[in-house]
């Protein structure tokens, strides 16, 4: 039996990735040791098959390289103090990591296995031990848009993000709510229907947006009544470190031939989970509305196809339905006027799931395949 280390569990991803492990009883199949930065030698709290009582300690290389499998979900700071440690000191095994902080490395790969199986195999041939989970944004892309990519039938993409407050962690998540409850409380009074006087109350909201008071340590800005058009560092490009992910990622998961230009603008709101996206799609010929329809349909067992009707679109294209499934919906698809070749089309999916845990937890079935 494998030998399973699991770090990060206790956060969004981890958490997510816990429930969908328990639920397909995956820990069957590994003897699994949980690691902490921060309970180390406390007792395991996840009761599962075969698992060590005690925590382990994250940091702890001798302990780490024990392992067959490491999967972190810890995040990027992490991955980049213990990867390098670990590997010099001789660690063979396989690191599976939801972090950005290898995905561009030449010996890791991205993996999103209903797109890039044969990738992820050729590269267990090869003896590549790295694989790491895309960006949330570019996978969910990836996924709904799946069958234009395998018939090769795209130009370019523009993609314009409305991305949910868990894309920052546990700690964003609850700050939304926090800065929610900051202006509703005060501006919520008991008469039922302020509509009357709405100005004045969307004045007293705006004000409060910049109180001193105001819980803004994580997002560093108001997310609540409002929207935050940059996600990630700066680049010297213009684009924000999120957007320029889109392109580099899409194209490294593919290994396409042909470099498929994508770019648009990445900005947050302040829904909780799931984060959806309004793409343009250039696609190289005019092609057939209902052939574009079967082809996203007939891809994976994932995606949703939404009629481009209000009814449908309200009902099934939104967070709302989305939220806590690993389905895709796909939908608003229609032609633009700007042309034939022109591609209007709307996504949402669960960051946490498709976008982040699921990759890694199939990954661990593909290994356990080999
Ligand atoms: P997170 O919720 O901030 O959790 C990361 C770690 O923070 C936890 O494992 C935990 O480690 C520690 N932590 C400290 N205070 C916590 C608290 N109050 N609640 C929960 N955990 C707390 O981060 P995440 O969103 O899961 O992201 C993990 C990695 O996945 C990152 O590299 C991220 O970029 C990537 N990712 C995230 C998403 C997403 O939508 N969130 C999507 C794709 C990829 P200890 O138990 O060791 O203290």
């Amino acid at each position: 039996m494998k030998k399973l280390g699991i770090i990060g569990w206790r956060g969004m991803v981890g958490q997510v990735l816990m429930e969908q492990m328990i639920a397909a009883s995956d820990f069957k199949h590994f003897e699994t040791t949980f690691f902490s930065t921060s309970q180390i030698g406390e007792k395991n709290p996840i009761d599962v098959a075969n698992s060590n009582p005690i925590l382990g300690d994250a940091y702890n290389i001798e302990q780490l390289k024990k392992m067959d499998i490491i999967l972190t979900a810890q995040g990027g700071d992490y991955t980049e103090k213990i990867h390098p440690q670990l590997r010099t000191s001789g660690f063979k095994g396989f690191w599976i990591d939801a972090a950005s902080t290898l995905r561009m490395k030449n010996d890791a790969v991205i993996i999103l296995d209903p797109l890039n199986k044969d990738v992820i195999l050729r590269a267990l041939q090869k003896n590549q031990k790295d694989f790491i989970g895309g960006n949330c944004t570019v996978s969910l892309m990836m996924l709904a848009l799946g069958g234009l990519f395998k018939q090769e039938a795209i130009e370019w993409i523009t993609s314009m993000t409305y991305q949910a407050a868990s894309g920052g962690g546990a700690r964003h998540m609850n700050e939304l709510l926090n800065q929610m409850k900051f202006v509703t409380d005060k501006v919520v009074s008991s008469t039922p229907d302020q509509s009357a006087q709405i100005l004045q109350v969307e004045k007293k909201v705006k004000n409060l947006l910049s109180d001193p008071a105001f819980p803004r340590e994580n997002f560093g800005a108001p997310l609540a009544f409002n929207l935050l058009p940059w996600i990630d560092s700066e680049l010297e490009n213009g684009q924000s470190r999120e957007e320029w992910k889109a392109g580099a990622e899409a194209n490294k998961i593919l290994q396409s031939k042909t470099l498929i230009p994508i770019d648009g603008t990445c900005v947050r709101v302040s829904t909780m989970r799931c984060h959806s996206q309004a793409l343009t799609i250039k696609l190289k010929k005019d092609i057939p509305i209902d052939e574009i329809e079967s082809m996203i349909r007939e891809h994976n067992e994932w995606v949703k196809f939404v009629p481009n009707t209000k009814s449908e679109t309200l009902k099934f294209l939104t967070p709302e339905f989305a939220s806590g499934s690993l389905s895709i919906p796909v939908g608003r698809v229609r032609k633009m006027n700007l042309g034939p070749t022109y591609l209007n089309a709307f996504t949402v999916g669960d960051q946490l799931l498709w976008g982040a845990a699921e990759p890694l937890r199939r990954m661990l079935h593909i290994l356990l395949e080999q």
